[in-house]
């Protein structure tokens, strides 16, 4: 038996995705190779590491961190992070004060260029119920527990506009340069379900 047999059903989406596929195709409207290259590009060449440098600059650059602050779109555009799904960008800034987290609760609008795709859980329907409802309870899921004098921000990105969340640079990375700091930056900290820390 060949291991195609033993592929899980297509969902209703999928097998429309493919008919729209074959049938732009056939029609000549689009090429199989720009559409594969495109979703190769967003699944394996663009991902959290791109924000993470964005950040790690941010850090250790003020000039660039207020300009980014000032004018996310045109800041990250000069760096090419530009494109699908994020030539709108509006970056927030995590301190003491206040936490932000970011949801999209129509459905997932997310910085495509410089996050790559959502993960599954940004995706789910209790996610962004919960992000809107019980902001703090929600981060607690996720391990992050807020002090009390810490506002949470919530920001509903929509399809013209998309949030990153520039995190707090943990203490005790003062000494570190800016690849290192590179590292230390999560996926979860850029969409604020977590902090980035020296602990991983
Ligand atoms: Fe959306």
């Amino acid at each position: 038996m060949t291991e195609s047999s033993h592929r899980a059903p297509l969902s209703d989406v999928q097998l429309r995705v493919r008919a729209l596929e074959s049938l732009l195709t056939e029609k000549g409207v689009v090429n199989r190779e720009t559409l594969d290259g495109i979703v190769d590009h967003y699944e394996n060449k663009v991902g959290p590491h791109i924000g993470a440098a964005i950040v790690a600059r941010a850090w250790t650059d003020p000039e660039f961190k207020a300009r980014l602050l000032e004018d996310a779109s045109a800041t990250l555009a000069e760096q090419g992070y530009t494109g699908i799904e994020g030539s709108h960008m509006v970056v927030v800034e995590n301190t003491d004060a206040v936490h932000n987290l970011v949801v999209c609760t129509l459905c997932s609008c997310y910085p495509w260029p410089v996050l790559g795709l959502p993960p599954n859980w940004y995706k789910s329907t209790p996610f962004r119920a919960k992000a809107v409802r019980d902001p703090r309870g929600l981060l607690r899921e996720f391990g992050l527990e807020l002090p009390e004098e810490t506002a949470v921000r919530v920001w509903d990105s929509n399809a013209e506009i998309r949030y990153l969340v520039l995190p707090k640079r943990p203490e005790g990375t003062e000494n570190m340069s800016e690849a290192e700091l590179q590292e230390i930056v999560t996926r979860d900290s850029m969409v604020g379900t977590g902090q980035a820390t020296l602990e991983q």
